[in-house]
């Protein structure tokens, strides 16, 4: 039986309860394969239609990444406006952009009826600049403006005021994101299935999945499924079950940590309740908890191994943006795998009649699974087709054998980016000191 790795989540948890594992032949509508918060969105938006739905997750719900992720729920993907526009054209990318802030607010929503109500005074998100960058913001704030998204530009001033780094220059500030316990919302959402007639295994993994007649088949160690339909939300944990998104999709590994208790020490560094990120691509993003903690994470990497000493790792990420926290005790660190395709964007579709596939939605997932989910579930319980809007972004192939070096070799091109203009700006303000 699998049970939770170590992280914050798992030891913090309102629910200690064990879900069945499958074990006989069932027959439903749906069969949803992976309880993340892909698979359990479309599972739940399915019972609230009152679609007879059974959720297999080969371990525990919300074991992968939905379970251990930093918890920011903001609106956005993984790929930038600009990149879906090429792609998809403007007008697509307007919509998903609505799509994706709708996503923000039925996680809310969700929340709220769960007896888990974001706090309004721990909404926003401010994203910091490591280099002067006034009037570039300005005109990022501009843009944003004209596709219905709201950001406030913050002075090196206002942003040192809140976060004491000498490494940070002007932010922006976004009003909608909020953070949340990702592994509670998960286990709630499970929850509210069952109270609606669905059905949720754990220990379950689907082996094999078949045909028979107009049906789908899903084989378990100790069950089958019989359905109408079948998704496949498998995330970063995807496996050889569909071999088409395992050749679509890249594992990407990514960090985060969470400290000690100590208020009095944060207040040193972090003078805001708010999310946190800075502006790298694959930068550090942080924020206090209610009860006094630190969340950290950061990097991502395509080796799916985790390094000796991560705690150690993330510890010197945080130490050089606030060294006056070298007294804060960090309780674990522990790593996460996401789904990511070529393209950034998720992959959400049909890949033949009654086979959906909900996955892919990399380091942006706690909205986007949100939106994706709905409109899946809504293609199957109502015949809806604006899961179309996906459409251009596809099942591209992951570069096979050499996809993994590619995205790594990407990744140190945006670090080896990223140091080379901080460094400009250190040195710069060395020969100011000096004049
Ligand atoms: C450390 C970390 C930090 C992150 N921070 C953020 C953040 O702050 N904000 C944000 O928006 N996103 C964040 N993300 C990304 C986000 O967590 C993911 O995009 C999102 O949770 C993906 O959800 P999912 O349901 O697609 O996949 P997952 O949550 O990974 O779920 C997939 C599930 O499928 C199961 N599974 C796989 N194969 C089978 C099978 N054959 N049978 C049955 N079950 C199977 C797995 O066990 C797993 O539970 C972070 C990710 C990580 C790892």
């Amino acid at each position: 039986m699998s049970d939770y790795i170590d992280c914050h989540y798992a030891r913090t948890r309102a629910d200690p309860s064990q879900r069945p594992f499958l074990d006989g032949t069932i027959a439903a509508g749906t069969v949803v394969i992976g309880g993340g918060l892909a698979g359990l969105t479309v599972a739940l938006e399915l019972a609230r239609a009152g679609h007879p739905v059974v959720l297999l997750e080969g371990r525990r719900i919300g074991w992968g990444a939905s379970g251990r992720n930093g918890g920011f729920c903001g609106p956005g993907y993984a790929l930038g406006y600009d990149g879906m526009a090429r792609i998809a054209g403007p007008e697509t990318a307007r919509e998903l952009i609505t799509l994706s802030r709708e996503g923000v607010e039925y996680v809310a929503g969700n929340l709220a009826s769960f007896g888990m109500k974001v706090d309004p005074a721990r909404r926003g998100h401010i994203s910091a600049r490591r280099v002067p960058a006034r009037a570039e913001l300005a005109r990022y704030r501009d843009k944003m403006a004209a596709i219905g998204i709201e950001l406030r530009v913050q002075s090196v001033e206002e942003t040192r005021a809140l976060l004491k780094s000498r490494l940070y220059y002007e932010s922006v500030r976004e009003p909608t994101l909020f953070a949340m316990q990702p592994l509670d919302y998960a286990l709630a959402m499970a929850r509210e299935i069952e109270r609606l007639g669905g059905k949720v295994f754990e220990n379950t993994p689907a082996l094999s999945t078949g045909r028979f007649g107009a049906s789908h088949l899903v084989a378990t160690p100790r069950g089958k499924v019989s359905a109408h339909h079948l998704v496949v939300c498998t995330g970063g944990y995807t496996g050889r079950l569909v071999p088409a998104l395992r050749r679509a999709m890249l594992p990407i590994a990514t960090y985060a940590m969470a400290s000690e208790p100590n208020d009095a020490l944060l207040d040193e560094a972090i003078a805001t309740p708010l999310c946190i990120s800075d502006d790298r691509r694959a930068g550090d993003y942080y924020r206090r908890t209610s009860d006094g903690r630190l969340i950290w994470g950061g990097r991502i990497t395509a080796r799916t191994r985790d390094p000796n000493d991560l705690a150690a790792l993330l510890r010197r990420d945080m130490m050089e943006v606030y060294p006056q926290l070298g007294a804060l005790k960090i309780e674990c660190a522990w790593s996460g795998l996401m789904a990511y395709a070529r393209h950034y964007m998720p992959q959400v579709g049909r890949l033949q009649e009654g086979l959906w596939y909900c996955t892919a939605f990399g380091g942006h997932g706690l909205n986007t699974t949100a939106a994706a989910g709905r409109l899946i579930a809504a293609a199957i319980a109502e015949g809806d087709d604006r899961y179309h809007l996906f459409a251009p972004f596809g099942l591209a192939w992951n570069g096979g054998p050499f996809g993994p070096a590619a995205a790594q070799l990407t990744y140190w091109r945006m670090q080896l980016q990223d140091w080379w203009a901080e460094r400009g700006v250190a040195q710069k303000m060395t020969g100011t000191a000096s004049n």
